[in-house]
């Protein structure tokens, strides 16, 4: 059995609390790695649906733990669009009414991540800030230390997938992430300084370790989706197991459509690179079509053009990057069949 390391646990009562927190306990870390002792000990926690089983397997080892269960907005409110609170659970999310009819990606994500007491526990938010997976990284520390480790964990050791790989190439693995990406959403961001809003997709970087530009001080309050008026979209996902597993191809596809002709498209991608991405040129494609065939044949190459699929994950790159297409072509097909 593994088990947990030993740490301390502060439940703020709000998102300020969680805040000053934060930067007190990030202001100790950072005199201790002055001194000679780097290394993460303070963390946030939302529902511990991947925080804890990481921790049981030392992937970290924090200290000092700021839960933000008490603390999170959790509710679901309508208004330009539709604003989440980012402590709403992935139950809460895949069934509510609104989210299911306007935005419907959102819910397919959701309701297609791990399994039902999982989505009772894990967050929204938790799902935006999930850490990359590996499988030379998502393993026991018993394991992991009789391989030699790998990059994400001890940096002075190459990454495992690709050796000669300058960076590490964990892979991004977040359900909700790509749907989100393809409906437009924003995120607001709060530390002990204010707050601000940035576009969804401004949150990832190529960087299996760094793969969030917010910085450890941030939390992530809100989801704030825009209006839906005339937006369908929808969410396929490739996995070991239909029951629960985490997605080797994630892919989302929106269009906004006016007499029969796209006017928008967003087209995301997950699990097939170190961060979830908007292929703009599959969405070019699509602008001024009425998706007919060859309009969705350009957007399901530039899609696949695109995905850089690496051994990190089950299956294998041929598989995981031949089914990019092949959603993208299932997913706008349904779109258009939504409309006939
Ligand atoms: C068996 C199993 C199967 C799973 N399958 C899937 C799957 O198919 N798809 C999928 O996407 N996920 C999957 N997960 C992962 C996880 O359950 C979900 O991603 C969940 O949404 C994580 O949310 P959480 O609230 O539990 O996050 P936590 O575990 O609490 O946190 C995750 C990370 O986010 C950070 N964090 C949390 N909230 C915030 C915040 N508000 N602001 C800033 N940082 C924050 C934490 O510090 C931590 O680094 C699976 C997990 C398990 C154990």
């Amino acid at each position: 059995m593994l088990r947990l390391p030993r740490f301390q646990l502060h439940t703020p009562a709000t998102v300020e609390d969680a805040a000053l927190l934060l930067r007190e306990h990030r202001a100790a870390e950072q005199d201790a790695a002055r001194t000679g002792t780097p290394g993460i000990t303070v963390m946030l926690v939302a529902g511990g649906t991947d925080l804890y089983p990481n921790m049981k397997r030392r992937q970290f080892t924090p200290t000092t733990l700021i839960a933000l269960g008490k603390a999170l907005p959790h509710g679901i409110h309508n208004g330009n669009g539709l604003s989440i609170g980012a402590g709403a659970t992935l139950t809460a999310v895949a069934t509510d009414a609104r989210v299911v009819k306007g935005y419907r990606a959102l819910a397919e994500s959701a309701i297609a991540i791990s399994t039902p007491q999982l989505r009772n526990m894990g967050t929204i938010g938790g799902n935006l800030c999930l850490d990359t997976r590996c499988n030379w990284y998502d393993q026991s520390l018993f394991w992991r230390m009789a391989e030699g480790m790998c990059m994400k964990t001890d940096p002075s050791v190459v990454c495992r997938v690709a050796p000669s790989s300058p960076r590490c190439l964990a892979v991004a693995s977040a359900d909700t992430v790509p749907a989100l990406l393809a409906l437009g959403a924003s995120v607001r961001i709060v530390n002990s300084e204010g707050e601000r809003v940035v576009p969804l997709a401004e949150l990832y970087r190529e960087d299996g370790i760094s793969h969030l530009t917010i910085g450890r001080d941030d939390i992530v309050t809100e989801v704030i989706l825009p209006a839906a008026d005339g937006w369908r979209s929808t969410y396929l996902k490739l996995r070991d197991r239909g029951s629960f597993d985490f997605p080797i191809v994630g892919l989302a596809a929106a269009v906004r459509m006016e007499g029969g002709v796209v006017r928008e498209a967003r087209l995301a991608l997950t699990a097939v690179g170190s961060r979830p991405m908007l292929v703009d040129t599959a969405a070019a494609a699509l602008v001024g079509s009425r998706l007919e065939d060859d309009a969705i044949a350009a957007a399901a190459a530039a899609a696949h053009k695109i995905a850089r699929p690496m051994d990190n994950t089950s299956s294998t790159i041929a598989q995981r990057k031949k089914t990019v297409p092949v959603f993208a072509t299932r997913a706008l097909g349904s779109l258009r069949d939504e409309l006939n």
